[in-house]
């Protein structure tokens, strides 16, 4: 079947059914076409629903990052001088092709990453609205005339950065591509991206469809190959102006210290460990419901889940109770299974989970839900972890300090909207909190003491394309999606000319 027309639902019968799957790329996408690592080596990517391997790919490191670096500096001396109308034209021929193509994508998407297909075909359909929204910024980029008195005219004029350097994490490869991909387009700059070692499909796809959108050759490569040699020669190459990273803080921290060297400016979105707040006078169903998918979501893999719920005593008990009967009856299972939990992406992400659980286990902690391996198939033979509860913790059990990156909530029990505050600002991270409350005051109050790059009030996941997002403290710092997520990619020129004859 040609994938590129197929219903999700048809391809993901039949890789379900024997193993069946149209060819993925192979090779990296540098200068409009794919080709093979210099050095010949290649990766294997396994398929997380069934711990076994789906794809080879190539195995990059620093003599491929410095070719594609190279085509996207020849690309940026194009792209940077093409009409805003082509630029914008270009990136809604891309959303046509991604909503066109929703169902190959998406399989790609859930494959490469192990989230449920409905996840991924909704991740599919954010990037077109990336690619649509950033094609509309892209005809209004307008700089000022400042006036500074009768002998001078003085305008300013915003220019791309230049070439941007994209490392993409493996828990949205597809999303975070065109998250970073089209403010940069827009802006007109051009793009080297490396994804994540064990998802790096759906980036190499995207370049390929945005030549075919009319993007002209160099202007997106794609580098694929591990974090610490295709990953470090890219964000320390001299040609990169601006990194836009998304991922671990310690791996933050390196590609903070690689770009230093050359001046190259950063976005850093480095995880959290956000609370959703539930306070005395919430409604407890919808709180429960919002707390339900804030953690279990792409199986609490999101940088922004809501992993902590700092409740108020007064309702512990009966949103607890409707927590745990939503919970209990989630379906666990292989994403192109479309359940309402995929897989765990790695074998080494699984481990990490179930050791956060079993030492707080071990601390004497009450495991209320989840705390095992396993999902409801027995055919799912890859890798899962239950949805897990963990009740009551005191602020500084590991639980509630450190990102999980897993299906597990860390519940902590508050008692007035002082000590609600001092527990949800109370890690090192800052990326996001949720509110829930029938007062909106009092949960504006609160939405206006939290420390956090966003705060949403009785929806959790409320936002869209044109909310700016991003963390602050060790969550990073600078902001993608908006009108705000196009300034990392653009720098101001100002012109200023004596006009006195
Ligand atoms: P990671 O090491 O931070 O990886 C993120 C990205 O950086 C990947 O593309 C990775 O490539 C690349 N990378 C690794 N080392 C690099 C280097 N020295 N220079 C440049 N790029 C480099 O994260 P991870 O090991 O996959 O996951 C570990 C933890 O990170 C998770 O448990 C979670 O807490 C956090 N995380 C957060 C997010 C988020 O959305 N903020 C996303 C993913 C993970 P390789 O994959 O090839 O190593
Ligand atoms: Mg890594």
């Amino acid at each position: 079947m040609n994938p590129l027309n197929a219903s999700a639902e048809s391809l993901a019968a039949a890789y379900l059914a024997d193993g069946s799957l149209p060819p993925l790329p192979q090779g990296h996408w540098i200068d409009g076409a794919e080709c093979p690592a210099a050095s010949g080596a290649t990766l294997e990517s396994l398929d997380p629903g069934l711990a076994r391997p789906l794809a080879e790919f190539a195995a990059g490191d620093a003599e491929d990052v410095d070719r594609a670096c190279q085509a996207a500096a020849r690309g940026l001396a194009v792209w940077r001088r093409s009409a805003p109308g082509a630029r914008a034209q270009v990136l809604r021929a891309m959303a046509t092709l991604l909503r066109q193509r929703v169902g190959w994508l998406a399989v790609v998407d859930s494959l490469d990453s192990g989230k449920t297909l409905a996840e991924a075909q909704g991740d599919v359909i954010s990037s077109a609205r990336l690619f649509e929204y950033y094609a509309g910024h892209a005809e209004t980029l307008e700089g000022a005339s400042i006036p500074i008195g009768p002998d001078h005219m003085s305008w300013t004029l915003r220019e791309p950065v230049g070439v941007t350097a994209h490392v993409i994490p493996w828990n949205y490869p597809t999303s975070t591509f065109a998250r970073g991909i089209a403010p940069a387009l827009a802006a007109g700059c051009s793009v080297v991206a490396k994804p994540a070692e064990t998802s790096p499909f759906t980036a190499l796809l995207m370049a390929r469809w945005l030549v075919e959108a009319g993007l002209p050759p160099g202007v997106v490569n794609v580098v694929t190959g591990l974090g610490s040699t295709a990953g470090a020669a890219l964000v320390a190459h001299p040609l990169v102006r601006h990194v836009t990273f998304t991922g671990s803080v310690p791996t933050g921290v390196r590609v903070a210290q690689a770009a230093a060297p050359q001046i190259a400016s950063l976005t850093l979105e480095l995880g959290g460990k956000s609370p959703l707040v539930a306070l005395s006078d919430c409604d407890v169903e919808a709180a429960a419901e919002g707390a339900l998918w804030a953690i279990y979501s792409n199986a609490g893999q999101v940088c922004s889940a809501g992993s902590r719920l700092v409740v108020q005593r007064a309702v512990h008990e009966p949103l607890l109770a409707a927590l745990l009967r939503r919970t209990r009856a989630l379906r666990v299972g292989h994403g192109l299974r479309n359940p309402d939990m995929g897989a765990i992406h790695s074998a080494q992400q699984l481990h990490r989970i179930a050791a956060m659980v079993d030492g707080a286990r071990a601390r004497g902690r009450e495991v209320l839900a989840g705390g095992s391996m396993g999902a409801d198939e027995a055919a799912d033979t890859g890798w899962f972890y239950r949805p897990t509860i963990l009740d009551d913790l005191p602020p500084d059990d590991p639980c509630v300090r450190e990102e999980i990156f897993g299906p597990v909530l860390a519940v902590q029990v508050v008692d007035d909207d002082a000590q609600a505050l001092a527990a949800a600002n109370g890690t090192d991270y800052a990326l996001m909190a949720g509110i829930y409350s029938r007062d909106i005051g009092r949960a504006l109050r609160l939405a206006r003491d939290i420390d956090a790059g966003q705060v949403t009030v009785n929806d959790y996941w409320a936002g869209g394309v044109q909310v700016p997002f991003g963390g602050n403290r060790h969550s990073g710092y600078g902001r993608e999606k908006g009108s705000e997520g196009l300034s990392a990619y653009l720098v101001t020129k100002a012109i200023t000319a004596r006009i006195q004859s």
